[in-house]
């Protein structure tokens, strides 16, 4: 449950932070409405009480005048009633359409403003000096016959891909040597479902419908097609009241990923840049609130730590305000090196949505130790609270692939692979042409 009051009371730090994040939200209307609200639900509850009362009157000996009296003023409270209760019901929608566009509230460090006012955080290794004219990794992987564009848009569509060959092996290690290094340090793997019911997509803080989402619908369902594997992570906890003794809870999901990229014409979408379909290995993590921002930097760290282990150069950076779409808190993406591409490149993207998924999807935990939480009567323990929920990249696979070909070329047009995926391929070292 989105937290109204909260939002009425905070109108003015609320409306220019939509503001900075450059959302389509209207906080005024949203006060409003939840007014608006809140005084009809006190009339339905007046109106339910004077029912009740003339319901009650009746059950006793009543004279045959009286009973009449009564029968009419219960016909006039049911019809009042009816019509009190239309209204709330019309005017609750409203505001859960208007307050699912009201923004995650930001982290006071991020910086104002669009995409370029980005603070780099830290940059990691350096770029790599050729001594020869480097190729990008579509006519690499095209002599090496890595992957089949055509025979995909045949098929799918544009921005669908056939990977073939070696690079099938690269996509299948980058997978399992990363959910290997996660679950080494103690995160449980998932494999998740690739289609998700609209109000989960929703609760999660993407939007499943309109001219400019990212997410496929189902035609003729009310389902769609997972942007991301942190919508029905989050989904499978949904409703629920996790045991305070199991946070943090640490997830590693694989899953398929679609994307419309409405709106993303032009620049940066050559090759495997920006496609419709690609895997991903994410990290989710449920925590208390008090962690959240601790989980977020050991998010920021492994994520450094897989790619410095690929061997790739990379910045890390503190998302601007413009950036963090409605559910982020803070969000730290990492761009990459690509050589080919001759630019960095987003590689990952960590983010803290604090409590803003855990209040949609109505994911809470009690306070207290289980130990105290068994011993203590119902009435006295402390009630229970959002958990916060993070997300993070581990491995989205076409743009690791990009930044292997592309840092790893060789003068003659065959690929190194990394050391740390070369037991993950059959001890294959190289990738050259046959
Ligand atoms: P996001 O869930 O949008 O934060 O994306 C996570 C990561 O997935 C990004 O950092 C990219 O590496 C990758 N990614 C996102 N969109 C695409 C796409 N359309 N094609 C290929 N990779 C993508």
């Amino acid at each position: 449950s989105i937290d109204f009051k909260w939002i009425r009371d905070n109108k003015d730090a609320m409306a220019a932070n939509v503001i900075n994040r450059k959302t389509a939200a209207d906080v005024e209307k949203v006060v409003q409405l939840y007014e608006q609200s809140c005084h009809l639900r006190g009339e339905v509850d007046k109106l339910r009480a004077e029912r009740n009362a003339v319901a009650n009157a009746m059950k006793g000996k009543v004279e045959a005048s009286k009973r009449e009296e009564l029968i009419e003023q219960g016909k006039q409270l049911k019809e009042r009633l009816a019509g009190l209760e239309e209204q709330l019901t019309k005017i609750s929608e409203l505001l859960y359409f208007e307050g699912q566009r009201i923004p995650n509230t930001t982290h006071p460090s991020v910086p104002i403003g669009p995409e370029e006012n980005a603070v780099v955080r830290k940059q990691v290794g350096v770029k790599r000096e050729f001594t020869f004219p480097v190729k990008d990794h579509m006519e690499l992987g095209l002599a090496l016959d890595l992957f089949d564009f055509e025979a995909a848009a045949e098929v799918s569509g544009n921005k669908f891909y056939y990977l073939k060959n070696e690079a099938v092996l690269l996509e299948l290690a980058l997978i399992n040597w990363s959910v290997a290094q996660l679950t080494r340090k103690g995160f449980v793997p998932l494999s998740t479902p690739d289609i998700v019911r609209s109000n989960v997509v929703e609760k999660c803080g993407f939007q499943p419908r309109g001219q400019n989402t990212q997410i496929y619908s189902i035609e003729g369902t009310d389902l769609c097609l997972a942007g991301t594997a942190e919508i029905p992570v989050g989904g499978l906890y949904m409703d629920q009241i996790v045991s305070n003794s199991v946070l943090p809870l640490k997830l590693v999901a694989f899953s398929h990923c679609f994307r419309t990229e409405a709106g993303a014409a032009g620049s940066a979408t050559r090759g495997l840049y920006r496609v419709h379909q690609f895997s991903k290995v994410e990290m989710f993590i449920i925590c208390c609130p008090e962690h959240s921002e601790a989980f977020h930097e050991e998010l920021i760290s492994i994520e450094e730590e897989l790619f410095d282990s690929l061997g790739l150069h990379f910045k890390i950076l503190d998302m601007a305000t413009e950036d963090l779409g409605a559910p982020a808190h803070r969000k730290f993406d990492i761009e990459a090196w690509m050589p080919g591409l001759d630019r960095y490149g987003e590689i990952s993207s960590a983010s803290n949505c604090t409590d803003y998924q855990s209040r949609r999807l109505n994911i809470r935990y009690r306070p207290v130790s289980e130990a105290l939480a068994v011993k203590k009567v119902k009435g006295s323990l402390p009630p229970l609270q959002f958990v916060h929920t993070l997300n993070a990249t581990a491995c989205a696979v076409p743009r690791m692939i990009i930044s292997i070909l592309e840092n790893y070329q060789q003068e003659d047009g065959s690929i190194i692979i990394p050391e740390v995926l070369q037991p993950y391929m059959g001890g294959l070292g190289f990738i050259r042409a046959r």
